[in-house]
């Protein structure tokens, strides 16, 4: 089993990423597999130098490793590889340029917008010879985006079972590169996963439907498909994914309420069963007793007592 960690340095981990990384850790370190590291730093500005040494760190002091034998993905140095897979798509009709703006989009969408915005309506789809072409006619900058076959794209999932996507009715042709220059997630994490043998990718359950995308950008590419398990994410007393709105969670200021890295890992390793709420434990004090049928698909509800007395 190989698998990954996959952090975006885009600000201080918060518990639910956390938990994200000690349950992928658990799983594959009992299974005696092995971790890549990646760090997913395209996103632009809200990207911030200093936060991917700072994520490795809080990583280090939880007390989780990764194989660095195995080398680390910066996605930010990984452009041309990129550009090359979409270049490839295009040259076989399976992406395509496009010029419309988000606005643009959202005003032609006839339906109502997922949580991973409007559906595209395919405006640009058939409409320029290339790249250039697009840029030449409308002096506008060009994202390029994948043809989405239509019908459900079906996988079973290592935790939340048997799933079904149609990602045409659901984000219709998504992009894949973005027009400021940078490849999208999506085509990314496909190809990253893929160059780094990754058999088994664990994350939040938020990237299921993202899930059905990538099979599909796998298959055009000709690439390998892992499979996937999802983990249930962790939420407020108002049932919304965790966020600044709950509090601060994150380990920089859980750390700084004076709560030890074994301390915190037994907190929250114990909204997975695998320890007492009061019991301080380090990662590896913690592989004997994970077992993968002790996950459950029920999000996990986090309130402000959950922090309250730092260990
Ligand atoms: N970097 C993403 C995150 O932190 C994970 C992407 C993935 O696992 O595919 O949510």
């Amino acid at each position: 089993m190989r698998s990954r960690l996959a952090p975006s340095p885009t600000g201080a981990f918060h518990v639910g990423n956390v938990r994200t990384f000690l349950l992928t850790w658990l799983h594959v370190r009992a299974a005696g597999g092995s971790l890549v590291l990646r760090v997913d730093d395209l996103d632009g500005p809200r990207v911030k130098a200093a936060a991917t040494q700072e994520g490795l760190d809080d990583l280090r002091w939880l007390g989780l490793d990764w194989d660095a034998s195995l080398g680390v993905l910066v996605q930010s140095t990984r452009g041309d590889v990129y550009a090359a897979a979409a270049a490839d798509l295009v040259a076989r009709g399976l992406a395509y340029p496009c010029v419309c703006t988000r606005s643009e989009v959202e005003s032609a969408a006839s339906a109502p917008h997922g949580p991973d915005g409007p559906r595209y309506p395919g405006t640009c789809r058939g409409r320029f010879a290339s790249l250039e072409a697009a840029a030449a006619a409308t002096g506008r900058p060009v994202a390029l985006r994948f043809v989405v076959t239509r019908g459900p794209v079906a996988f079973v999932d290592g935790l939340f079972g048997p799933q079904a996507f149609d990602v045409a009715d659901e984000t219709g042709d998504f992009v894949i590169f973005k027009s400021n220059g940078t490849a999208a997630y999506q085509l990314a994490t496909v190809i990253d996963d893929a160059a780094s043998g990754v058999d088994l990718v664990i994350r939040g359950a938020d990237l299921l439907p993202s899930t059905a995308r990538q099979l599909l950008l796998a298959r055009a590419l000709g690439l390998a498909s892992p499979s996937y398990l999802h983990l249930p994410l962790v939420v407020g007393p108002d049932g919304r994914r965790l966020a600044k709105r709950h509090g601060d969670t994150s380990v920089r200021a859980l750390r700084a309420a004076g709560w030890t890295s074994a301390g915190l890992v037994g907190r929250i390793a114990s909204t997975a069963a695998l320890c007492g709420p009061h019991e301080s434990l380090s990662p590896s004090a913690l592989l004997s007793r994970y077992s993968p049928s002790q996950l459950t698909t029920a999000p996990v509800v986090l309130d402000s007592t959950f922090f309250s007395s730092p260990r």
